[in-house]
């Protein structure tokens, strides 16, 4: 199958034949039909499986030049937003429709004037129900609404925003949800938000051959030793090392660093401009080792990222499916290795019964032991000082990256 043969409009069309995409996927193959007869769409389908083309090409076709919003996007993370975004400018090239992009972070002021012409607006929960409180986002001609990776939006605690968000739109609209995993916790929105929706769930598992899963046991105090010996021995193209917390994250970037690892860090707690930053470089691998935290776990696709190594375990199982899922993208092949010590045992055996996982056990020889510093937390210039905006009208706790 072409993307020829699905009736998809001439100018779109030619933006797809512009970025190389000849053959749909199949959750694209799938879902661009149903989408565009009118249908709300539960889609599923693995990692890396082209899900943004799949609701982004017949987003772009309805969408009309100079029409006011008429689609609303919403991630979960403001990287995930500006990709989703780029893309879509991507897919709209020809109609050159303006793609507004509204998240935390940066001034709000851009964004207000930004909103005005915009006939498509792509943003993470917070920022956007700000906007329509403030009354500088009309969302009266909304026709479309699409919730990317909803099952982390909820997990988060973002369920509240998006509900009031979705009260503030119009309900005869058609909504689309797209996400590698489904929990259970998305259920209610998913009754609320959608009416007769079509669910389309294709592979859901990136083949084992393809990306290729290993685990070693490994003593807390020498993990990091063991980590260094891994990338050394790995020689990866592009990786990335996810850490459960914020300060998991800066202890062992800069550990990382003190052995000659060219390591960045990424997590919530760095200002927007350092993230945009950290993400610029290593797409265009001038850093090629990232250390994250689950700020990155979602919907990032990034060239040439060959190896995922978990130096925490994740404590939902559905972050670790992706997680492992910035690699192995689009047919590509990758390597995932988590590093177990005693704490994480629980949630590795959590992780292999969900997904039923073919993890093997890596062997390693001996590997040198290294120092590891405790550095205290970061408060450098790079760290946000303000509250958020959506912390002082809201006390509720949230799970932070
Ligand atoms: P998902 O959301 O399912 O994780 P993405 O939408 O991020 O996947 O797409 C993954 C990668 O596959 C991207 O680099 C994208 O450019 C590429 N891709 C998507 N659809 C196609 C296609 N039809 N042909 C070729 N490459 C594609
Ligand atoms: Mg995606």
């Amino acid at each position: 199958m072409k993307f020829e043969n699905m009736n998809i409009e001439k100018s779109v069309l030619g933006s797809l034949n512009d970025i190389g995409f000849e053959e749909p996927t199949r959750i694209q193959y799938e879902s661009i039909p149903i989408i565009k007869k009118g249908y709300d769409v539960i889609g599923q389908s693995e990692t890396g499986s082209g899900k943004t083309a799949a609701f982004g090409v017949p987003l772009v076709e309805k969408v009309v030049k100079g029409g006011k919003i008429q689609a609303l996007v919403l991630a979960p993370t403001r990287e995930l937003a500006r990709q989703i975004a780029s893309d879509l400018k991507k897919f709209s090239r020809f109609k050159k429709l303006h793609i507004q992009t509204v998240y935390g972070g940066v001034s709000i002021r851009p964004q207000i004037s930004g909103l005005r012409k915009a006939e498509i607006v792509v943003g993470t929960p917070g920022r956007i129900l700000d906007h329509m409180r403030r009354g500088t986002m009309n969302t009266s001609n909304v026709k479309i609404f699409v919730l990317d990776e909803a099952d982390e939006m909820i997990d988060m605690g973002f369920i509240e925003d998006i509900e009031t968000i979705e009260k503030n739109i119009p309900k005869n609209r058609q909504t689309l949800m797209f996400s590698a995993t489904m929990s259970d916790s998305l259920i209610r929105i998913r009754d609320s938000f959608t009416k007769n929706a079509k669910k389309i769930k294709t592979k859901i598992k990136v083949s084992d051959d393809i990306l290729k899963q290993y685990y070693r046991d490994v003593n807390q105090k020498t993990k990091f030793s063991l980590l260094v010996h891994l990338i050394k021995q790995e020689k990866p193209g592009l990786s990335i090392i996810f850490c459960n917390t914020r300060r998991t994250v800066d202890a062992v970037s800069r550990n990382l660093k003190d052995n000659n690892v060219n390591a960045t860090a990424l997590h919530g707690g760095l200002s927007q401009a350092r993230r945009e930053k950290v993400m610029e470089d290593f797409h265009k691998g001038i850093t090629r080792v990232l250390v994250a935290t689950d700020v990155a776990a979602r919907g990032l696709d990034i060239k040439n990222v060959t190896h995922i190594f978990n130096y925490d375990i994740p404590k939902d199982p559905e972050n670790y499916a992706n997680r492992i899922g910035r690699t192995a993208r689009a047919g590509k092949s990758g390597k995932a290795i988590s590093l177990l010590s005693r704490d994480d045992h629980g949630s590795f055996t959590r992780i292999i019964k969900t997904f039923s996982y073919d993890i093997e056990k890596m062997k390693i020889t001996n590997f040198k032991v290294l120092p590891f510093k405790k550095y205290q937390p970061n408060r450098n210039r790079n760290f946000r000082s303000r509250r958020p905006f959506r912390k002082r009208f809201r006390g509720k706790s949230r799970r932070r990256w």
